[in-house]
């Protein structure tokens, strides 16, 4: 346990179980979140003596750099981590004229399987803890002040599927949302789903205003069942009545998702289908096209291809969007998003 998996209150009770006065937890966690520390020996704040018990009560940090690779004229930037077992992780910090988006993973590969996606290649090692989640996000930010900027955006669409680590996902937007430390609006966090229905519900229960992206890639079952295994769990049809309660009960609005497949889900008929799907829905379409991985026989359509699918969706008045993903190059895109270095590291040794 460290100190990156505490809410506040956990954080008070731990120190006054320690025999600490309550208002260290302030100190502490706005000189964690809001100072961004590295050290308990930044914190000026606190006396000699706590600087130095601390690490030892509360260990601060379990993530390690391993290495960071940029691109896009330095606006993308994935870190490679190692963690205290020895895995390794990813995160892509994102540099945009209006906003700065960190890219978090939730887990060691993923155990949906998705057909064109890297991560899915892995299978599932482990779900990373709440810790492990809220220090990409503070080494992120860490990186993004380093650059003379704010972090202003968090998107759960690194490698692993938050609903499969729900809890640990929600701790750490708690924790970020806390006023007291990184303060980060819970509406600049996007939650990003390949499908599994229950948790949609739960989300939708919850008190944060986080938004809420789903993985659709295909308005029926013959197709997205080829694409996401995890359809054959929760078809099109419940997943869509899931969506709609959702934004019924929280008014708010739905990013669907669409890996766009060179011959596979990019005609002007399964546009039209996803349209009729969609009809009377607070949503909005991501069109994305395909980042190809090795492992996958797929390809990405054409560019003219990508824009008729999107201008198709929107003739039948449901607003869509090309989203071009950032650090294809550096295989850093979604989806893409798999440790090589490990792969290195395992072929080195064969
Ligand atoms: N597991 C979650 C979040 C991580 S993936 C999910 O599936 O939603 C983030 C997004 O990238 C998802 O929409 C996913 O389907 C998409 N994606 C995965 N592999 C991709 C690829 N090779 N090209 C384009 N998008 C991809
Ligand atoms: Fe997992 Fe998402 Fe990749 Fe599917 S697309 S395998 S759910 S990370």
């Amino acid at each position: 346990m460290t100190l990156h998996d505490l809410t506040f209150e956990e954080l008070e009770e731990r120190l006054t179980g320690a025999g600490l006065p309550r208002f260290r937890a302030d100190q502490i966690f706005r000189w964690t979140y809001a100072q961004l520390a590295e050290q308990y020996d930044e914190m000026t704040v606190l006396p000699k003596e706590l600087r130095a018990r601390l690490p030892e009560l509360l260990p601060l940090t379990k993530l390690e750099p391993v290495r960071a690779v940029e691109t896009d004229d330095g606006q993308t930037r994935k870190l490679l981590f190692r963690t205290f077992d020895g895995e390794h992780l990813e995160t892509v910090l994102m540099l945009y004229a209006d906003r700065t988006t960190v890219c978090v993973s939730c887990q060691v590969g993923c155990a949906v399987g998705c057909a064109f996606c890297a991560t899915g290649m892995m299978g599932l090692t482990r779900n990373l803890t709440t810790g492990e989640m809220v220090s990409q996000v503070i080494e992120a930010a860490r990186e993004a002040r380093a650059l003379g900027r704010t972090l202003t955006n968090i998107v759960m669409m690194g490698m692993g599927e938050p609903f499969q680590n729900y809890d640990a996902v929600l701790k750490m937007v708690r924790i970020l949302h806390d006023p007291r430390g990184l303060n980060f609006g819970a509406r600049r966090t996007t939650l990003s789903t390949s499908g599994l229905v229950p948790f949609i519900d739960r989300l939708a229960g919850e008190p944060f205003q986080v938004k809420l992206a789903v993985s659709l890639h295909a308005p029926n079952d013959a197709l997205r069942d080829t694409l996401v295994p995890l359809n054959r769990r929760y078809p099109v049809g419940d997943l869509i009545d899931a969506c709609r309660r959702y934004v019924r009960t929280t008014g708010r609005r739905i990013t669907f998702e669409y890996a766009l497949i060179k011959g596979v889900n990019d005609s002007d008929e399964i546009a039209t289908e996803l349209a009729a799907l969609l009809k009377g829905f607070l949503c909005h379409v991501n069109v994305i096209p395909l980042n190809p991985t090795p492992a996958a026989p797929f390809e990405r359509p054409s560019p003219e291809r990508i824009e008729r699918f999107a201008e198709v969706i929107r003739l039948h008045g449901i607003p869509a969007t090309v989203r071009y993903s950032r650090g294809v190059d550096i295989a850093a895109a979604c989806g893409q998003l798999r440790t090589e270095h490990e792969q290195t590291l395992s072929e080195q040794r064969t």
